[in-house]
């Protein structure tokens, strides 16, 4: 099983230096080789990663463009890896476009990288590093300390230092045998999670796990921040005597204030990512830990961010993230995750009788079963819905909606198939109200706030 382990690096200042220049240069080599592709692409040629790279090889130490003032060619103090590896990267990247764009969903192109907008990272290849206990030896720079050991044993096959605000991290990838990989489950329960806003995750069990909204709280010192910052960008513009957007190819001249502004700013974005993250790891594993089956919504992330007023909120909990960790744990734990419809009607169905409240409002917390007159909680029913679904108990299966245009196969009907089936791609539906039984979408979420 292939695990990944990222790990704070402590570099010393001439370390720190390299990592930003080996970072800069595989954004450098990218943006060559993606110049080169769309050129190509645009002359009817087939561009290919391979031959890239050689016609780089050519030309990266003679070219005028890659050599430095006194006319040396500066990629010779950087090691190959950080500027071999964005070739790949890149076909991998156009390959990935192609595949999206074939099946229909949305996608992009390859895009260039610019400074202080993309994520700062290089590559280091297995055989170009190697451990020590609490240290790691890279190529060029030698033993940076880490700060813990690497979790697991098996293969090292492969790394990649990054940044994060002023922390530099690497992450190695291990082949982890699957005995090492397994974890042992501490229990056999069926779960079903309804995931929300105003309670990030409600269980089954009538448990509500709220989110810690680390964004929410962080707003006020946010906007503060940014205000700095922009305010010193506007003083070295006027310095500059811009006014306006800053011409293309201008570089202002950087302060020391503005850089320490920029860095605070920074280190405040990835303490909100951190907390995100914390939350939405320890959730997961508790999940997967916990239960030998789970069922969850295929919720339409992507629709619910297009949306402007909900964004926030949806950002702030990290669904996406949510339902990634808790696929890939449930390996590990040998947990089932069952992905409900996207049309399952998971509040709309009473968890008693199994008749489905076609009026339920958006508004509803909690409603009354007009058949059996059971009092409901709208999330806890919701959760239940979805834990029969994982239980695969027939009657939810017979409460399924009968003639639903958007099923996916293989979802709500077939728990064999978890997480496996395709799905159907509907950008905008938050806005339709169709009385498919389609309501965890944004209007849903829009009543919770
Ligand atoms: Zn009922």
């Amino acid at each position: 099983m292939l695990l990944s382990h990222r790990i704070r690096l402590y570099p010393s200042p001439a370390q720190r230096d390299y990592f930003a220049r080996a970072a800069g240069t595989s954004r450098r080599v990218w943006n060559w080789a993606l110049a080169e592709w769309r050129r190509q692409l645009a002359a009817g040629e087939k561009p290919n990663a391979m031959a890239l790279k050689k016609a780089f090889n050519c030309i990266k130490y003679s070219d005028p463009a890659w050599l430095d003032e006194g006319g040396q060619p500066w990629l010779r103090t950087i090691h190959r890896d950080a500027h071999a590896q964005p070739f790949a990267y890149l076909a991998r990247a156009w390959t990935r476009y192609f595949e999206q764009c074939r099946a229909g969903q949305p996608a992009h192109a390859p895009r260039f990288k610019k400074k202080g907008r993309c994520r700062d990272s290089f590559y280091v290849a297995n055989d170009k590093l190697h451990l020590e206990g609490n240290v790691v030896v890279l190529p060029k720079i030698g033993r940076v300390p880490l700060s813990e050991q690497l979790r697991w044993p098996g293969r090292i096959m492969g790394s990649s230092v990054s940044r994060e605000a002023d922390c530099w991290f690497i992450a190695l990838q291990v082949e982890v045998p699957d005995d090492v990989a397994r974890h042992c489950r501490t229990g056999d329960g069926i779960v079903g999670v309804d995931l929300g806003i105003s309670s990030a995750a409600t269980l089954s069990t009538g448990e509500k796990i709220a989110a810690p909204r680390a964004l929410k709280a962080a707003l006020r010192r946010l906007r503060i921040r940014s205000r700095r910052l922009s305010r010193k960008l506007e003083a070295a513009k006027t310095a500059f005597s811009i006014a306006g957007c800053i011409p293309k190819g201008t570089r202002l001249p950087v302060s020391k204030n503005r850089v320490c502004g920029a860095r605070a700013l920074a280190r405040l974005h990835a303490r909100i990512a951190r907390v995100r993250a914390d939350f939405s790891h320890k959730l997961t594993t508790r999940i997967c830990r916990e239960n030998q089956a789970v069922a969850i919504e295929d919720l339409n992330v992507r629709g619910m961010l297009a949306n402007a007023r909900l964004a926030r909120s949806v950002a702030d909990v990290g669904f996406y993230s949510f339902r990634r960790q808790l696929k890939y744990k449930a390996a590990r734990y040998g947990t089932q995750i069952v992905l409900a419809d996207r049309w399952y009607p998971s509040s709309k169905l009473c968890c008693a009788c199994g008749v489905r409240n076609v009026t339920l409002a958006l508004s509803e917390r909690i409603w009354n079963c007009a058949a059996c007159g059971t009092h409901h909680d709208r999330d806890v029913n919701a959760a239940i819905n979805l834990e029969r679904l994982a239980a695969g108990a027939p009657a939810a299966q017979m409460a399924l909606p009968v003639a639903s245009q958007a099923a996916t196969p293989g979802t709500a009907a077939d728990p064999g198939s978890a997480g496996g089936g395709k799905v159907t791609p509907v950008r905008y539906e938050h806005g339709q109200q169709d009385g498919s039984g389609q309501e965890k979408d944004a209007a849903d979420l829009c009543a919770r706030l």
